[in-house]
């Protein structure tokens, strides 16, 4: 068995590249912003860019100083999207089991061993670089956690294996946060007790460290030994909320693009309660305005939730409560807590919600044939730039795209 996994090299920067010839070895920074280039920030920069010292994030008048003389573009969003959904449709005709995890990167697992992986790998480099004019990154390992490792490893326009016996040698002398999960709280944690880098935490007696960080502990060993944690991916302990959120590629203060971004989320959660087969009963919102200011609610109410609706009933409550109509926001977040098993009915079961119910079952059936992402709702693929052009949402409100 082998994993893979894809990353694009800047991304954004090498799609403007990719459909501008014209711009192929200059230094490139996307920038944006609902208003205007002049007040964005850096979202991506070509490989030449970096060169000047340009980073994500940066003001568009701090990049302008460091690169008078580099191209600054705004961002388009239904181009990257265009650009991920031939990546995926790609990948998926090798016949493997492939799992978007953003816009630009993907895991692809190989049952049948490294040499399969490293040919797909071969392979669909040169399909980008030929096809659509862009370089990825792949790196293949035994597990989804080293095959990310070897990715970062191997960029830009790589092909880095860590194979099982060199797993040691290869990250040991990595610093604890390159190991994707591992935040500044827990880099902080290990680094109270001396650890630093993966080969230090190797050395460290596991069960010592269990107390502070519970069941966690396992799966960090078994990613830097290069076993597939038993409980699979991304949800190493009991689960006692969850939540996901969005930067927003362009700030914005158009309610409907925020509104449809929370719907997003409450897909995403009332997919992932029906596949745990639970409930919540707390929703939490979290806004981050363009000036840094963070805000954000909770809202605890008075039966289970289940489905997408629930939860975005709960949500736009919370919203109305928050947001300051005009104000800029550029990162959309929200969860759930109070999660349950025992799921009591909502009574009356009212039709409405047996519609609900229908879309979510066909949404879980598709994301879980089709990859989490390529399933939408009519008005956010429409308001999220998912789809352009589109006219008329179709019936139910459920449209399909394909890949993301
Ligand atoms: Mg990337």
């Amino acid at each position: 068995m082998a994993e893979m996994f894809i990353d694009c090299d800047s991304f954004f920067a090498s799609c403007e590249q990719a459909i501008n010839p014209s711009l192929r070895g200059k230094p490139v920074a996307v920038v944006g912003s609902a208003e205007s280039t002049q007040r964005g920030v850096v979202t991506a920069k070509s490989r030449e860019a970096k060169k000047y010292g340009i980073t994500t994030g940066m003001p568009y008048f701090q990049a302008k100083k460091l690169m008078p003389n580099g191209y600054f573009i705004r961002g388009k969003p239904h181009v990257y999207l265009d650009f991920s959904r031939k990546l995926h449709d790609k990948l998926v005709t090798y016949g493997k089991y492939v799992h978007p995890c953003s816009i630009d990167e993907f895991h692809v697992s190989c049952p049948e061993g490294y040499e399969a992986a490293i040919s797909i790998a071969e392979d669909f480099r040169a399909w980008t670089r030929n096809i659509l004019g862009i370089t990825v990154t792949a790196g293949v390992a035994d597990t989804r956690v080293l095959a990310k490792l070897a990715s970062d490893m191997g960029k830009p326009d790589g092909l880095k294996v860590i194979p099982y016996e060199d797993i040691s040698k290869e990250i040991d002398a990595l610093p604890v946060d390159d190991l994707p999960g591992i935040g500044y709280r827990t880099a902080a944690t290990l680094a109270k007790r001396g650890v630093h880098t993966l080969g230090e935490l190797r050395a460290f007696p596991k069960e010592l460290l269990r107390p502070l960080m519970g069941v966690r502990v396992d799966w960090l060993y078994d990613s830097i030994e290069g076993r597939e944690p038993a409980y699979g991916w991304g949800l190493p302990f009991k689960t006692k909320s969850m939540s996901n959120d969005f930067t927003l590629l362009e700030s914005t203060a158009d309610e409907d693009v925020i509104k449809a971004h929370l719907l997003m989320i409450a897909d995403n959660l009332a997919g992932r309660l029906a596949t745990e087969n639970m409930a919540a009963r707390v929703a939490h919102l979290h806004l981050r305005y363009t000036d840094f200011n963070d805000v954000g609610g909770s809202f605890t109410i008075g039966y289970d939730m289940t489905l997408t609706d629930h939860i975005m009933d709960a949500l736009l409550h919370l919203y109305k409560r928050i947001y300051v109509p005009g104000r800029s926001v550029r990162l959309v977040g929200a969860g759930i807590s109070g999660l349950t098993k025992e799921i009591q009915l909502r009574l009356p079961i009212d039709e409405e919600s047996d519609i609900g119910r229908r879309i979510r079952d066909v949404l879980g059936d598709m994301s879980s044939r089709f990859g989490p992402a390529s399933i939408r709702r009519a008005s956010v693929a429409c308001s999220t730039g998912m789809i352009a052009n589109m006219v008329n949402p179709l019936t139910a409100g459920v449209t399909i795209s394909k890949g993301l």
